[in-house]
């Protein structure tokens, strides 16, 4: 008979655990008969101990299989199931165009999307700025959006991995999240319980990543391809830069207005433009729609000059509930802070480096994240027109525009913008976005 001490146990002095010990702790998880005493010395012991790949293969999939696994095979899809799932950024919008691009080119999307999480921003949290969009449609509609406009963007529904859900929580508050291993059954748990045939991975890497280094984010980066690949799931990870705000803008609503005026035409940030073309360029080559990257790069422009993924925005929008107009009136349908004002830097120069991290904590302080799960957001606050790296500063070029509800709150993030941006002389060296591409190693 097993026993969870016995399998903490063997885990404490460094043993490999096999998939039925594994299978039984999860199963406890989810069932109850372990403790919250005993997961977290389960993984504190993984912490300390890691895991190989094998044990994580078996650890994600027994968390997969902890609650309802999506199927897509009996829509009769013709074309592939593939996402997209970052570790999280600031300014990091880019499923809202990604979605729509990659189903322009015969994709279909089903994507289960996070709120925002510490300094980082939530896709899903951008997604309740849109005035009437559902985040949470019964499963019937889901399924119905994805059939018939190839993406719907969504918020957890029904019982997806909720072995993660109670594993995650202990571990939040036993410092036991910065565990490569447990992160990596963590992500792939929720993404791979969503049925899908392929996934393009972005692990974000510098200032504002999850990760503190780069080291840090490519051994996560490796740990996600081996392990998804090992439960049958195609994937390949990019690493890409977080030194700075991803897109212009950083908040909720002034996200969406940005991804808008992506997708039609209007503005695009070439950092943005960059990492959301890598991604999805990814995404077509791992689901066979395209067989090389400079293929792949063209259908996408494609599908952005001929209206056809703003197209497929708009529907998405529509589908699940928000305006029928929104692509045309976004402006008159997105909260607005009444105070929106530039930040200038103290002096004149360049923009050496950015604390992205403090960047995303002055969202958070304005009320545009949330520093406990239950706490509302604020839709309307936030910065636009953020300053790149390399980019002269002062007199009329200021560090970014604040979005913000009162005098008070205008000061608080002055101080703590001025404060998370280095002006100085000296010229940055230039970076790709796209730092490292990760493949599965030969086996
Ligand atoms: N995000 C997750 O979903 N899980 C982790 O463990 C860490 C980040």
């Amino acid at each position: 008979m097993l026993l969870p001490q016995e399998i903490i146990r063997r885990k404490r002095d460094g043993e490999e655990l096999s998939r039925e010990e594994i299978d039984f702790f999860v199963k406890g998880i989810t069932e109850g008969y372990v403790s919250e005493g005993q997961i977290a010395a389960f993984a504190m012991a993984v912490y300390f101990r890691g895991m190989t790949m094998d044990e994580r293969i078996a650890l994600t999939e027994a968390m997969r299989d902890s609650g309802d696994v999506l199927e897509w095979k009996s829509l009769g899809l013709d074309g592939p199931v593939v996402d997209k799932h970052s570790t999280g950024g600031v300014g990091d919008v880019v499923s809202l165009m990604l979605g729509p691009m990659v189903a322009a080119c015969g994709g279909y999307v089903p994507m289960i999307s996070g709120r925002g999480l510490g300094h980082t921003g939530g896709t899903l949290d951008k997604f309740d700025a849109i005035p009437g969009y559902n985040t949470a449609p019964d499963n019937a509609l889901f399924r119905k959006v994805v059939k018939e406009v190839g993406v719907a963007i969504i918020g957890q529904t029904g019982n997806l991995a909720p072995a993660d859900k109670r594993f995650y929580a202990i571990r939040d508050v036993t410092a036991t999240v910065e565990s490569i291993p447990l992160i990596t059954a963590s992500i792939l748990s929720k993404k791979l319980a969503a049925g899908l045939d392929a996934l393009a991975m972005d692990v974000k890497a510098g200032s504002g990543a999850f990760m503190p280094t780069f080291e840090g984010s490519v051994e996560l980066a490796e740990s996600i391809v081996e392990v998804a690949n090992g439960a049958g799931c195609k994937t390949t990870a990019l690493i890409t830069s977080m030194d700075q705000v991803l897109a212009s803008s950083a908040g909720n609503a002034v996200e969406v207005r940005e991804a808008v005026r992506y997708l039609k035409g209007d503005f695009r940030n070439p950092r943005l433009h960059e990492v959301t073309m890598a991604l999805c360029a990814e995404m077509l080559m791992l689901g066979n729609l395209a067989s090389t990257e400079t293929e792949a790069r063209g259908k996408l422009q494609e599908a952005l000059d001929s209206g056809e993924a703003a197209e497929r925005f708009a529907r998405m929008v529509a589908a699940l509930g928000g305006p029928a107009d929104f692509m045309a009136r976004y402006d008159d349908y997105l909260e607005k802070a009444p105070i929106v004002r530039p930040i200038y830097p103290e002096k004149e120069g360049v923009v050496e480096a950015m604390d992205t991290r403090a960047v995303g904590l002055a969202v958070v302080a304005l009320g545009g994240g949330r520093t406990k799960p239950t706490d509302a957001i604020d839709y309307a606050v936030g910065f636009t027109d953020f300053a790149a790296l390399g980019d002269r500063v002062g007199g009329k070029k200021p560090l970014a525009v604040a979005h913000v509800r009162s005098e008070a709150q205008f000061a608080e993030a002055q101080k703590r913008i001025r404060e998370a941006v280095t002006v100085g002389d000296r010229m940055p060296e230039p970076k790709p976005m796209v730092l490292k591409k990760i493949v599965p190693k030969e086996r």
